[in-house]
């Protein structure tokens, strides 16, 4: 193995409150607590391996086997983007052209996927996840989380998973995303599919099951049949929750000790202490809510109660076709009350809350080597200069990838 010393970062995020503050209020960074993001200025970071092993300041910096210099620039931790649904075929430019258009249109939906995905090979949904996945690597994504749910029978679900599992630790089987189209009149029926055969066909290439709690896709009553005999096959349960109405999919995860709501655009007083006093992380989703033109998620309301708060893309075909974290961080800033400290503290460390992982996130002694090189002074430019291609350096597992 060897050693790379990276240099001269003029901002160095490493989400280690221990080893830093936060943004200035006023002219100066302050230095020492007071901050989550646990920012140095003037900053070094070591890699050994794919490990990170020392960070301090850029004078103090030890010697390594390889020099890089930053040259006045940031460097963050890899964004986790805990959901996406990346193992698919065909798109649906038509339907989005149409909704963006104002005109009706009354196509399938998700249905429309499940078509384009259960007729492609192999090969051809392979290249299309690898394609989306250097597409997020670019943009600094180094963990991803990516879930079946085009499939919806046994077979084509278990396929999904095993294609994203070669490529992803973070895999979730979301065979009840709808109700699929030839169960169309006996949603009970595709129920006792989702949790018996199924179940039995995609368990062992999953580390998490999922359920859209949504009116039009499963209810309450179904999600907790479907969570719960996913977590008796060893799956952790997590939920896409109160997306489009209020329901019941925030409370279940609680109970159901799910890592992740995602979605919790409509909560209710009772949603948001749930999750405040839960260990289950709100996933908030604004690429969602931009591409449908729906109202944003709260995301104030969430962080002024104490709950965790995580930002992902949802990236799929049909509601949120982004793979860019920075795009749905300055989204956060804009639009959802979040500070520019917060929304990448969400996007990098609430992202490893809501995988339940310690490993990635942050930037300290011990935690995996993938880091972001941003062209810019300060993380704050993520927001400031939005839809600017600001990632010009990418480490994954202590390999330069870009
Ligand atoms: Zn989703």
């Amino acid at each position: 193995m060897s050693s790379t010393a990276i240099t001269g970062i003029a901002t160095l995020v490493t989400n280690d409150p221990s080893l830093g503050g936060g943004s200035p209020r006023s002219g100066t960074f302050e230095s020492g607590g007071g901050s989550p993001l646990g920012l140095l200025r003037d900053a070094a970071v070591v890699i050994d391996g794919d490990r990170v092993v020392w960070t301090g300041a850029s004078s103090e910096v030890p010697a390594a086997d390889h020099r890089v210099d930053a040259a006045g620039r940031t460097v963050i931790p890899g964004f986790v983007d805990s959901h996406s649904h990346l193992v698919f075929a065909g798109d649906r430019t038509d339907e989005f052209n149409a909704r963006m258009s104002g005109r009706p249109y009354s196509a399938g939906g998700i249905r429309t996927t499940v078509a384009a995905t259960r007729a492609a090979s192999d090969a051809e949904l392979e290249a299309n996840l690898t394609r989306f996945l250097t597409e997020a690597l670019r943009q600094g994504t180094t963990t991803i989380e990516t879930k079946s749910g085009y499939g919806l029978t046994p077979e084509d679900e278990a396929r999904a998973l095993r294609l994203a599992a070669r490529h992803t630790d973070e895999v979730t089987y979301l065979g009840a995303h709808i109700v699929a189209p030839e169960y169309a009149d006996d949603p009970a029926g595709y129920v006792d599919l989702v949790t018996g055969r199924m179940l039995d066909a995609c368990a062992p290439h999953a580390r998490w099951i999922d359920v859209f709690c949504e009116r039009g896709a499963f209810d309450g009553d179904q999600a907790r049949a479907v969570l719960t005999a996913g977590r008796a096959r060893g799956l952790h349960p997590r939920v896409h929750a109160n997306q489009l109405t209020h329901g019941p999919g925030v409370q279940l995860a609680v109970e159901l000790d799910a890592a992740s709501a995602d979605h919790c655009t409509h909560l209710t007083d009772a949603d948001v202490d749930a999750l405040a006093n839960s260990r289950t992380v709100a996933t908030l989703l604004p690429g969602a809510e931009f591409s449908t033109r729906a109202a944003w998620p709260d995301a104030r309301r969430l962080l002024d109660a104490g709950v965790t708060v995580a930002l992902s893309t949802d990236c799929n075909p049909g509601s949120s076709f982004t793979s860019s974290v920075p795009f749905c961080v300055a989204l956060a800033v804009r639009d959802m009350g979040m500070t520019p400290d917060e929304a990448l503290w969400s996007a990098t460390a609430g992202g490893a809350a809501a995988l339940r992982r310690t490993d990635v996130g942050r930037l300290a002694p011990g935690a995996r080597a993938d880091l972001v090189l941003l062209d810019a002074p300060s993380h704050v430019h993520l927001a400031y200069r939005p839809g600017v291609p600001l990632v010009t350096g990418v480490w994954r597992r202590g390999v330069r990838v870009l």
